[in-house]
């Protein structure tokens, strides 16, 4: 099987389980167990991690052990280790374990009312602290993403209008943020909208940054989303192993994509990962048995496919 003429033949995965996973689950793991978790996880061929967040115990002590989890992770020197940071805060905290991790994310929504409940700031405010963190960050030598929350619909606003959306990507970009993920935080878009989301946003933006789609199965279209986000030229996508994660709005909702369901729809589409999806699903298995509970992934459940079958 081959790619289709229009779609890139590999693409970029960062799997985001063990900060946007852990931190949205009602259980706080074993700082050994995310430990053994993320080195499994580094060496299933993924090239990027997003390991932990430094963010205030008190408000996700989940994460509360990030210091200790990066400390402790052994994971190949090809792997990209990434750390989430709120604030100028965070990032003063993060750089005290420097050389510990190689990217920084940092973070807003699309939208005033979302931004307000999550980090407590307008837009605007956010925009102008993140501009001095994405600096800082870049002059400590690290690479860094800039993630857009609500970037194709607010629970609270509803519509946010794409020129908004772009116009804060281009103010992040400019301040030295060299990828810039659009995240679909409560799962309100669709595969219509995200393609021509990213086709307007390559456009836009030019060639020089990265652009990355982060989708929630919310509502069961993160896969059918991919797929809009391929045929409008994004190469870069986040997901989690076992569909850990999302967000706590709307409460009960299901998590992000599952990484072996994206990486086995890539596989059969002919799309490159570099991913052992055997070895994922052994990160997966593992997983599983840590939480104790079933997993979202649709993968995990029905293995993979086998076109040998019957021969
Ligand atoms: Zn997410």
């Amino acid at each position: 099987m081959t790619a289709g003429r229009h779609l890139p033949h590999c693409v970029a995965i960062r799997e985001v389980g063990p900060r946007d996973g852990f931190q949205n689950e009602p259980e706080t793991i074993a700082t050994a167990d995310k430990v053994a978790l993320i080195d499994r996880l580094a060496r299933t061929g993924v090239k990027r991690i997003e390991v932990t967040s430094f963010v205030r115990a008190d408000v996700i002590p989940q994460l509360a052990d990030g210091r200790e989890v990066l400390t402790a992770i052994d994971v190949p020197h090809d792997v990209s280790r990434s750390v989430l940071v709120p604030n100028a805060r965070g990032l003063e905290d993060a750089l005290e374990l420097l050389g510990r991790f190689d990217e920084v994310g940092v973070f807003l929504s699309a939208s005033e009312q979302h931004n307000r409940r999550n980090v407590n700031r307008t837009v605007d405010e956010s925009l102008r602290e993140l501009s001095a963190v994405i600096a800082r960050a870049v002059d400590a030598g690290l690479r860094v993403e800039a993630i857009i929350s609500t970037s194709f619909g607010c629970p609270y606003e509803g519509v946010v209008e794409r020129a908004r959306v772009l116009a804060i990507a281009r103010r992040l970009a400019d301040s030295g943020a060299a990828e810039i993920a659009f995240a679909d935080t409560t799962g309100m878009a669709n595969p219509v909208q995200v393609r021509d989301h990213f086709e307007e946003a390559a456009a836009t933006l030019g060639a020089d940054v990265q652009l990355t789609a982060h989708f929630h199965n919310t509502r069961g279209q993160g896969l059918a989303n991919v797929l809009a986000a391929l045929e409008g030229g994004c190469a870069s996508f986040e997901s989690s192993v076992g569909e850990l994660g999302g967000c706590p709005v709307p409460a009960g909702a299901t998590g992000n994509i599952a990484s072996e369901d994206l990486v086995s729809m890539l596989h059969e589409m002919g799309i490159e990962t570099g991913i052992d999806l055997a070895a994922l699903l052994d990160a997966a298995t593992a997983l599983r048995t840590v939480l104790g509970r079933p997993l979202g992934s649709h993968t995990l459940v029905a293995g993979p496919i086998d076109w040998k079958a019957g021969r």
